[in-house]
């Protein structure tokens, strides 16, 4: 697949980071939008920036073990990837899933570093989480995992450490039982990690802030075409915390969103998921923790088993669920049914030849490190509020986070403008390098 410098450079990556696949995809995706501006800037080269980028500082790796309800021993593997501090402390979320594991977890690390610094705010890249699956467990499991996790994790981590958040299968529940462990251990009160309760030190609108960001990134990308959200239909997979603001987001909008998903499958509502529907979900996701399918049942409409939300028509498609979920077929399916922007709530979740076809039909792509950038901002924005001990009203968090989703549109546009067509994924990838790449190179060889 790659050529050139390209080429040298993935097989040394290939060869060092075994089976990583997930990795290579990320690191590759990068380098292949970095090398001619690397190739023009030679500074970076020599002092090898890209190879130590894609080198983590340290990587760490444990055992957690946990009893579950029945007085069984359990194990499962924690990790933590403290991926780049050249800009501020290592930060980015914790995600719990079966699917976990060292080279899925280095990708999501990698991302994060570019996308941090993509928000304009001090924060290096990290990410973390374990293989344990919190489905269908019960919250005092939940608990007596997140304590074992945290009676390792705590030697690592601290407010000018590693600052770690959510992510898939870590959401309000899991960060309290984490935050209180912590405390416990260190007998401190900091703000340690993000995505806390508003009771102790958490901030509005970090629940909202990647969906809602997500949105704001997708309504600049449609203003450089005279075009808004209002009136759109809108498909969007997943249907957590992402998915779940996205689709609020969107409806505020004025737009219409017509799907969401899991792990089973997709329900479509043609009429739209408007805000009672959405109340519904919130309850049937976060409270009763059941399945997406039974929001067919309550209001009439389809569900597609199995299936992904992309063979639907739509103007604007929101990929809210995982990496690699939309594959070149699914993009071909949305092009053909005339979808004109695609802005990723997820991380990673396009596959490079779903990639291939966004670009070569010249549609509006915004790739994850940019459009999803909103959630670590907002995280950016607690860790300010707890260092200076005082909390912003909604409105001014959400303005905050409105003006970096702007900021970061306008990064994008400096560095990937071609003729009539913006390559975002070329310049979220430049933009968020240069930043990292600088403050590297002034801190010499470390
Ligand atoms: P949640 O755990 O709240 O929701 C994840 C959703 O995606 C669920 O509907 C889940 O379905 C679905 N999903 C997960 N894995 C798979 C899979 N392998 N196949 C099909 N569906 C799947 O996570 P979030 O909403 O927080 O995260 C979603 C995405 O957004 C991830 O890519 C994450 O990295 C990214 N992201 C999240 C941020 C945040 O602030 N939370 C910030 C930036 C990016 P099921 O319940 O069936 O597993």
């Amino acid at each position: 697949m790659a050529k050139g410098s390209v080429a040298e450079f993935m097989d040394k990556i290939i060869a060092k980071n075994p089976g990583e696949k997930e990795f290579h995809q990320a690191v590759y995706e990068v380098a292949d939008s970095l090398m001619p501006f690397i190739e023009k800037n030679p500074k970076y080269k020599q002092a090898k920036i890209l190879e130590r980028i894609a080198e983590p500082e340290r990587v760490l790796m444990f055992r957690v073990p946990w009893l579950d309800d029945k007085g069984e021993v359990q194990v499962n593997r924690g990790f933590r990837i403290e991926m780049n501090s050249a800009i501020g402390p290592y930060k980015g979320g914790l995600r719990f899933h079966p699917s976990v594991n060292l080279g899925i977890l280095k990708f999501l690390a990698f991302e994060q570093v570019f996308k941090n610094s993509l928000t304009t705010l001090p924060m290096g890249g990290g990410k973390g989480g374990s293989d344990f699956d919190p489905k269908g467990k019960s919250d005092n499991e939940v608990m007596k995992f997140c304590q074992s996790f945290m009676s390792e994790l705590f030697r690592h981590i601290g407010p000018d450490t590693d600052v770690p958040a959510g992510d898939i299968g870590v959401g309000g529940r899991e960060i309290g039982f984490l935050f209180g462990q912590y405390k416990r251990l260190r007998n401190e009160f900091t703000g340690v990690l993000t995505g806390k309760g508003r009771n102790w030190g958490g901030s509005l609108i970090r629940p909202e802030a990647t969906g809602y960001g997500t949105l704001y990134f997708a309504e600049e990308m449609l203003k450089t075409k005279n075009d808004t959200m209002e009136g759109k239909v809108v498909t969007i997979s997943g249907s957590g915390n992402v998915a779940q603001y996205a689709t609020e987001k969107a409806t505020q909008m004025g737009a219409t969103v017509v799907s969401l998903s899991d792990s089973e499958g997709t329900v479509y509502d043609p009429k739209g998921i408007d805000e009672k529907k959405l109340a519904f979900v919130l309850e049937l996701k976060n409270v009763k923790r059941g399945r997406i399918k039974e929001y067919a049942s309550k209001y009439g409409c389809k569900f597609l088993p199995g299936k992904r939300p992309w063979g639907i028509k739509c103007d604007v498609a929101l990929p809210c669920a995982t990496q690699n979920e939309v594959d070149g077929n699914d993009a071909k399916a949305l092009v053909k049914n005339g979808c004109i922007c695609v802005s990723e709530g997820a991380n990673m979740p396009s596959s490079p030849e779903a990639i291939d076809v966004f670009l070569k039909a010249k549609i509006l792509y915004g790739l994850g490190k940019a459009a999803n950038a909103g959630g670590v901002a907002t995280s950016g924005l607690e860790m300010s509020q707890n260092s200076l001990r005082l909390s912003w009203t909604r409105e001014e968090v959400d303005e905050k986070l409105h003006g970096i989703m702007v900021a970061i549109h306008e990064q994008c546009l400096k560095y990937g403008k071609e003729n009539d067509f913006t390559n975002y994924m070329k310049g979220a990838n430049i933009a968020g390098f240069v930043k990292v790449a600088n403050s590297m190179l002034d801190q010499g060889v470390v």
